[in-house]
């Protein structure tokens, strides 16, 4: 089936149209790692997870890049001002920049292992990409889209016409914007920094082309390089939340296409930004959460992902506690299901004569046209309900169950948030002649032969076992 997909850049769904067949490349702006990744962060990431598990599921080998920012991420989105978010935590805690971008970034990736994320395939560090960044740097000085002053080294944005075309922001805009911090080196409000002049900060370094000052890059270059080693100078697909679109994206598209020529980008994909209890997620208001909070709280890493997937990605996502509550009890349901049909698969429970191919055939047909459909997860979530449902009406088969199954294991393969297959419950593993009995007192009530039934019954229980009837037929437990 085609995919399509929101391209912020075009402002429609496009087809996903893979450079090479086959083959989709994926780069997604990571963590800026100087605080405790909060769940804000993780909507986007997660979405990002899902969108590669998707185009796997439809048989594209997919390459995963996500930078992590150790370096360069000023406080403040203009670059001009504000401070390198690393130095500003090392200054409040007293921890060097380097052991707060460690710390911060071992936390990240307990947080990915936590909600379930397939890792990235590669995850570089900006600081491992200095040289990179300045084998670029040097280049579009060359090419006269940049220029130094006093060791700064700033791009011209009247060098490149297309800038502003994905954020839609006009001229105007800009440079009103721009002015708010205005810097008389620049020769227009609209250049943003590519490397800072600098001997004060912990994470310096002598600039990597020839003759240029020692200082730190800025934020914007390090995607530019990281995903051009990675993935070549041309990619498929380029997310990030909304909130990166301008400047960051902007300023990505800006650099990386003066420097090759080339178009950069064939989607870019935004993810809406989270909003708890109705409102912007702030320190201020108590409705911060980092991951580790809402763990800390007694939920799964299974009901976080819940929570922060179960709404398409570019529609607004209103996290609640109870949120979390209703996710336990949808991914309840679903496990319940999938644990019945393991029940009778594995000859714990005795099995029945339907068949649910049909069942099977519409739930996979309607999760894949949601999911192609720009990520609808909350249709594709209604599917796996619906499909949930279907199963607790029937009494399926032992090959019907493993039909059943499979659907279900497609399903957490793409959304991963109902965890692995359950195992049929050890207590309830009745030996194999008690559930021939079963099944012979289950006909025998068919045939109305009460007496035989009751005997039936009798013999179970005097081996330790009682019956217990349910809507979707009798099963046996541990008396
Ligand atoms: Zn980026």
């Amino acid at each position: 089936m085609v995919i399509r997909l929101h391209n912020s850049l075009s402002r429609s769904l496009e087809e996903l149209r893979p450079l090479r067949p086959g083959k989709v490349t994926m780069y997604h702006c990571g963590p800026t790692v100087y605080s405790s990744p909060h769940i804000g962060n993780f909507r986007s990431f997660l979405f990002a997870d899902v969108l590669r598990r998707f185009v796997e599921d439809q048989g594209f080998e997919v390459t995963q890049v996500m930078n992590v920012t150790d370096v360069g991420h000023l406080t403040l989105d203009d670059i001009e001002g504000g401070e390198d978010k690393m130095e500003a935590a090392s200054r409040k805690t007293g921890l060097t920049a380097w052991d707060i971008a460690k710390k911060y970034e071992t936390e990240f990736h307990d947080c990915q292992k936590a909600l379930h994320v397939r890792l990235p395939h590669h995850m570089p560090r900006a600081t491992d990409f200095i040289h990179e960044m300045g084998e670029i740097i040097d280049d579009l000085l060359h090419k006269g889209v940049a220029y130094e002053r006093n060791g700064n080294v700033y791009f011209e944005v009247a060098k490149f016409p297309g800038y502003g075309k994905l954020s839609g922001k006009v001229l105007d805009e800009l440079e009103a914007g721009a002015r708010v911090a205005v810097n008389e080196e620049k020769k227009d409000p609209r250049d943003f920094a590519l490397w800072k002049v600098d001997n004060k900060h912990q994470m310096q370094w002598d600039a990597p082309w020839h003759g240029g000052a020692r200082g730190f890059p800025g934020w914007h270059i390090e995607c530019s390089a990281m995903s051009q080693h990675y993935l070549g100078e041309q990619i498929d697909i380029h997310t990030g939340g909304e909130d990166n679109m301008f400047p960051h994206h902007e300023c990505e598209i800006a650099q990386s296409e003066a420097h090759t020529g080339k178009r950069f980008v064939s989607i870019w994909m935004h993810a809406r930004h989270l909003l708890v209890d109705g409102t912007k997620m702030s320190k201020s208001l108590g409705n911060f959460f980092t991951v580790g909070d809402i763990l800390a709280r007694g939920y799964s890493g299974l009901e976080l992902r819940y929570a922060l997937i179960r709404v398409q990605y570019r529609q607004t996502l209103n996290f609640t506690l109870k949120g979390l509550d209703e996710a336990r009890a949808a991914i309840g349901r679903v496990n319940g299901a999938r644990q019945r049909l393991v029940r009778i698969r594995d000859g714990v429970e005795p099995p029945g004569s339907d068949g649910i191919d049909v069942a099977v055939a519409q739930a996979n047909d309607v999760f894949t046209a949601a999911m192609s459909d720009d990520l609808n997860v909350s249709e594709a979530l209604a599917a796996v309900f619906e499909f949930t449902g279907a199963c607790n009406r029937t009494h399926p088969s032992v090959a019907g169950a493993k039909a059943g199954l499979s659907a279900f294991a497609r399903f957490e393969d793409v959304l991963g948030c109902f965890g692995p297959e359950p195992v049929a419950d050890a207590s309830s593993a009745a030996p194999a002649e008690l559930l021939a009995l079963l099944a012979q007192r289950t006909a025998a009530k068919k045939a109305k032969d009460w007496a035989l039934a009751d005997t039936l019954r009798d013999r179970i229980a005097a081996a330790g076992w009682k019956i217990v009837d349910t809507a979707t037929g009798p099963r046996l437990e541990k008396a």
